[in-house]
């Protein structure tokens, strides 16, 4: 049946090729119900609440994880989704053990030190060095004197520091600690950038393998110090840990509502729901996972079937290195169903959006067709389009094997969250309900269309094509020194 009616008023003029008047029509209906659904009774906020008090944080393989995974599959079964499963997988992965460190200046009486282990640190490690400030921690900093952290411990900050030469590059804390590795430290402490006696966590190592030196943060407070001593005294540290390294057993969780008129096409939307376990993660990724989860909700309490099938995937893994997704997207190679995927929705800490996001430019007139429809139902949702293509989420391994990635803009983290990034301090209070609710009804919308237009122009990339997309997005090199770059030039 053709669905195009020609409607000549200005409303309709404005509507793009791909997206036809009648489902445009029918769209404003189910937008409206989404809308009202979700500001009416919207469980996003009251469920990641009771998570975070009830299981604390959701670290993957950790018993805390396994509780995590269990509520999520519950909640979606409360929710009356009767196709859902368990996706177990199993892999290396990393939690801290112990850890102690001290510094001072006689190695007689070093002073304990607050700090956290970063992940994929050595399993075992007892050293006791002299620590020398290697400020930024780039390769510029070294070349100044190679021989200085050979044998040594070094002190680097994990941004760039104030008055540091114009242009000096802000390096991930891994690639820091690739670069202290290779000038022959022994270990080596990251300064946090946020105040407040905050530590922070996330892995030191680019290929997500083990490193070879202990990596530990300190705050910004003992850093600054450590450094103004090192002005007119020596330090020594002394650094003890041990952590697990090996085999764990997680399981992304995936709830499914088949699609009307084509079943095997699939729309993947999700989230990570693990966190690191220094706090409760309710920002990274709980306002996320549990917008997600709130969307299943939504879909299922107002009996929504669009033509395509839709996946809510709630993955696990996310922090030590995208191990549910990619478990996910290997499983969906292996079954082959890969090329049914014509689209992922990531939610990582994704909070009150006022547009959308693609990986293909050449969605803008289907994205902006929706997002129209929920700026005609609210007004704060700007409806801004954006095209481009990021690594280090889950949408990652989806896009490797060309599938169209995306998901919502938004409005920066609330609560100026920021500083509790993967920190001792990512709490509950941080959450605002309001932005939660708003993510959920403007991504249910996204997510609807997405999966019922009757037709989808972005493009699945086969190998040669995701090739040149990825050299495009200046994700090469960063590709390759994570060992992730599967061409030979
Ligand atoms: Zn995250």
């Amino acid at each position: 049946m053709q669905k195009s009616i020609f409607i000549c008023s200005m409303f309709f003029l404005a509507i793009s090729q791909t997206v036809s008047a009648q489902e445009k029509f029918e769209w404003k209906q189910i937008f409206s119900n989404i809308n009202k659904e979700a500001l009416d009774h919207s469980r996003a906020y009251e469920t990641l609440k009771e998570a975070t008090e009830t299981i604390g944080h959701r670290l993957t393989g950790s018993a805390n994880g396994k509780k995590a995974e269990e509520y999520a599959y519950n909640l979606l079964k409360s929710y009356g989704f009767t196709n859902l499963r368990y996706q177990p997988f199993e892999v290396e992965s990393w939690s801290r053990g112990n850890l102690s460190v001290a510094i001072g200046t006689d190695t007689n009486h070093l002073g304990a030190v607050k700090s956290v282990a970063l992940a994929h640190s050595p399993v075992t490690s007892d050293v006791s060095n002299e620590v020398v400030d290697m400020g930024n921690g780039v390769e510029e900093d070294y070349q100044a004197s190679p021989e200085k952290v050979r044998g040594k411990i070094a002190l680097v900050y994990l941004g760039v520091l104030p008055g540091s030469k114009a242009g000096t590059k802000g390096l991930h804390r891994s690639e820091k600690t690739a670069i202290a590795t290779k000038w022959g430290a022994k270990g080596i402490i990251v300064i946090n950038t946020a105040k407040g006696g905050i530590l922070l966590t996330g892995t030191a190592s680019v290929t997500g393998k083990l490193i070879p030196i202990p990596a530990v943060c300190v705050s910004l407070e003992d850093g600054m110090k450590f450094k103004e001593d090192l002005k007119t005294a020596k330090l020594y540290t002394h650094i003890k840990m041990n952590n697990f390294s090996g085999l764990i057993k997680s399981r992304n969780v995936v709830a499914t509502i088949k699609g009307k008129s084509l079943p095997k096409e699939k729309v993947v939307v999700g989230g990570h729901l693990d966190s690191w376990d220094l706090a409760t993660g309710a920002i990274d990724n709980g306002i996320g996972s549990f917008a997600v989860l709130d969307m299943a909700r939504t879909f299922a309490a107002l009996k929504l079937q669009p033509e395509r099938t839709v996946e809510f995937v709630m993955f696990m893994g996310e922090e030590e290195g995208l191990l549910g997704s990619r478990a996910y997207v290997d499983a969906a190679i292996k079954d082959k169903s890969i090329d049914q995927i014509r689209y992922m929705l990531n939610y990582d800490m994704t909070h009150d959006p006022k547009g959308y996001n693609s990986s293909d430019e050449g969605s803008k007139a289907l994205f902006e067709s929706i997002g129209s429809i929920a700026h005609s139902l609210d007004s704060n949702f700007k409806n801004s389009f954006r095209s481009g293509a990021g690594l280090h989420s889950d949408h990652q391994p989806f896009m490797l094997r060309g599938v169209p990635t995306g998901g919502s803009s938004g409005n920066g983290l609330p609560n100026n969250a920021g500083p509790c990034y993967h920190a001792d301090c990512d709490v509950f209070s941080l959450v605002d309900k309001t932005g939660m609710v708003n993510n959920v009804r403007f991504s249910s919308m996204l997510l609807y269309g997405i999966a019922d237009t009757k037709e989808i122009t972005a493009k699945h990339f086969n190998d040669a094509e995701t090739k040149i997309f990825l050299e495009k997005n200046n994700l090469k090199e960063p590709l390759q020194i994570a060992g992730e770059w599967r061409w030979k030039d």
